[in-house]
């Protein structure tokens, strides 16, 4: 008899403990379901925040373009930041060593823009046609196109790739001179890389001092306008007590 009524009572103590634990499972299912219903309640009531995260996003892409976001004394000009994929014919990734001068460029390319010159670049990925690139190429309307970090070499300036920052500049015509927006945003550019590199104008080179080649062109035929050049950098940074 006993034993017969244990068995009862453990029955009805096993139905008791199968309802507590399906009421549990049950609790669980319904806020899982309210903290999923919040989630797109949350989603739908905010659909800016998305957005906000690709705006960090591209922001943080920004802060990886080739540190030109590290301290300079003298301002950073205004970049259009389009690094070219990387490839072995215009972006070899290899890091460059201490930087100890800047090199001037023409694209000897009369006319062309600088978002061209940068889609040459680009397109040597798939052509293979030679191994050229610059860090940098100022437009005709002054603006600056980045195409390799500074910390990367670009093949500009030969024997003086790898401890160099090259700057490529357009001109409208065969006499190679820059226009006034180019000179200016060259300029401004060639300063700040001084200031970044803590570098003076004396280290402003042109591709002819290094390899005797016709570039920049009016910078070669004119040693008077070079000079001026490095005299007008060299008075910027001064502004900023380089
Ligand atoms: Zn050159």
């Amino acid at each position: 008899m006993d034993k017969k009524k244990n068995k009862g009572k453990k029955k009805e103590i096993d139905r008791k403990t199968v309802v507590r634990r399906e009421k549990m499972i049950l609790v669980a299912i319904v806020g899982i379901l309210i903290m999923v219903g919040a989630f797109f309640v949350i989603r739908l009531l905010n659909p800016v925040s998305e957005e906000a995260f690709s705006e960090e996003e591209s922001s943080g892409e920004e802060l990886n373009v080739g540190a030109e976001t590290e301290e300079s004394p003298v301002p950073r000009p205004d970049l259009d930041v389009q690094l070219l994929t990387v490839n072995e014919y215009s972006r070899p990734e290899i890091p460059t060593d201490t930087i100890t001068g800047i090199v001037v460029h023409y694209t000897a390319n009369p006319g062309s823009t600088a978002q061209e010159n940068r889609d040459y670049f680009e397109s040597l990925k798939d052509s293979h046609e030679t191994k050229v690139s610059s860090n940098f190429i100022v437009g005709l309307e002054g603006e600056i196109i980045q195409c390799i970090p500074t910390s990367e070499i670009a093949y500009a300036s030969n024997s003086r790739n790898s401890d160099t920052v090259s700057i490529e500049c357009c001109h409208p015509d065969e006499t190679g001179e820059f226009t006034e927006a180019t000179y200016d945003s060259l300029m401004h550019l060639t300063a700040f890389l001084c200031g970044k590199f803590g570098l003076t104008a004396d280290s402003v080179i042109r591709h002819y001092d290094v390899t005797g080649k016709d570039c920049p062109k009016y910078f070669v035929e004119h040693e008077d306008a070079w000079l001026q050049f490095k005299a007008d950098v060299a008075a910027y940074l001064e502004e900023y007590g380089v």
